[in-house]
């Protein structure tokens, strides 16, 4: 016999062990196989029905997206006066995911969402999650550095406590009923930084973000006790993301950043602001079923902004 080719050597040696000890060839492995295809189940949330509330936001709008391409159902809903905006966004969504819809309505106007929950149980039978991604601020519920207090614009100040808590409450009054006769249905609102602990400037905001995270916390347990354990409710608490908002006060026209930039910075160790991938994970682990036993939670995405006293 003459002598083998290293090809040659190489081939059997591969032929040998994938046969003789399928534990060396992890893909071959039933045990491993079956891990990952439980791992794909519970983490799928192909097909699912999601709706998102202020689906043309920073941050929702990329959300919204990732999930089309997770291959979801999404419903982009927004404000009738942005339709041409959301109809395009739709459009490039269903490249991902061809199902995906838009509706237009308010998240302070019970028949505009009562309108688009026949659309969409017309369409698609079923809502699986409800993403309550519509909220903001308000120029006069913001007390600037050198104003008094007492000159807070009160009107204001309610404003923002209904967008930002009753604009989370009412779709899952109006929306979120069909998950009682369903028996299941995942809620994730957004909560801030601002909530637990005083943010200068945001009063308004801060106060009705605080609203969001005891309304999710009384909400999970409220569903978990009268629907069952298959009704979820969660929020996620974005850090610092630079956003239209707030750009102008976190940085300068030349891109440094202001003092204020500067002070957010040194409080968040990971060193930077966030970008709107950076709550794609933990919002698809809430929706999915990997979370089945997760509710009440308020997770932050923060770079660790929360978990620092800045010392
Ligand atoms: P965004 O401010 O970019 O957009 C808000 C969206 O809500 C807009 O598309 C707006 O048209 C819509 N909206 C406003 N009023 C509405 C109404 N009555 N009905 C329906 N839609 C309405 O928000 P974002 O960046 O996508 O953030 C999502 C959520 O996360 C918001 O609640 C926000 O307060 C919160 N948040 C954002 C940040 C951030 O840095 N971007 C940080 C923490 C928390």
């Amino acid at each position: 016999m003459g002598r083998l080719s290293v090809r040659q050597l190489l081939v059997i040696s591969y032929k040998l062990l994938s046969t003789t000890n399928p534990i060396f060839f992890t893909t071959q492995n039933p045990e491993t196989q079956n891990t990952k295809n439980t791992m794909n189940e519970l983490f799928s949330i192909k097909g699912k029905v999601i709706v998102v509330t202020g689906a043309m936001g920073v941050l929702a709008n990329s959300l919204s997206h990732y999930f089309a391409e997770q291959g979801a159902r999404v419903v982009f809903l927004d404000l009738p006066r942005i339709e041409d905006k959301l109809k395009a966004t739709v459009e490039k969504a269903r490249l991902k995911s061809p199902e995906c819809i838009y509706c237009t309505g308010s998240v302070l106007e019970r028949a505009s969402l009562e309108g688009a929950r026949d659309v969409i149980l017309q369409k698609f039978g079923r809502i699986d999650a409800l993403i309550n991604g519509a909220g903001g601020n308000m120029a006069g519920a913001i007390v600037q550095p050198t104003d008094s207090f007492f000159n807070l614009d009160y009107a204001q100040w309610r404003a923002v406590i209904d967008l930002n808590l009753g604009g989370t409450l009412l779709p899952i009054l109006v929306l979120a009923k069909v998950f009682e006769q369903q028996k299941h249905g995942v809620i994730m609102n957004f909560s801030s930084m601002s909530a637990q602990s005083a943010l200068t400037r945001v009063f308004g905001y801060s106060n009705s973000k605080a609203g969001v995270d005891n309304l999710t916390k009384w909400l999970a347990v409220e569903f978990a006790q009268k629907i069952g354990e298959g009704v979820r409710v969660n929020a996620i608490a974005p850090g610092f993301f630079i956003g239209e908002q707030n750009r102008a006060l976190l940085t300068n026209p030349d891109g440094s950043y202001t003092q204020r930039g500067q002070t957010v910075i040194k409080k968040t160790p990971v060193g930077r602001f966030g970008i709107p991938e950076d709550i794609f994970g933990t919002s698809h682990f809430l929706i999915s079923d990997a979370a089945k036993f997760v509710t009440g939670t308020i997770i932050p995405i923060d770079g660790g902004f929360s978990a620092f006293t800045g010392v």
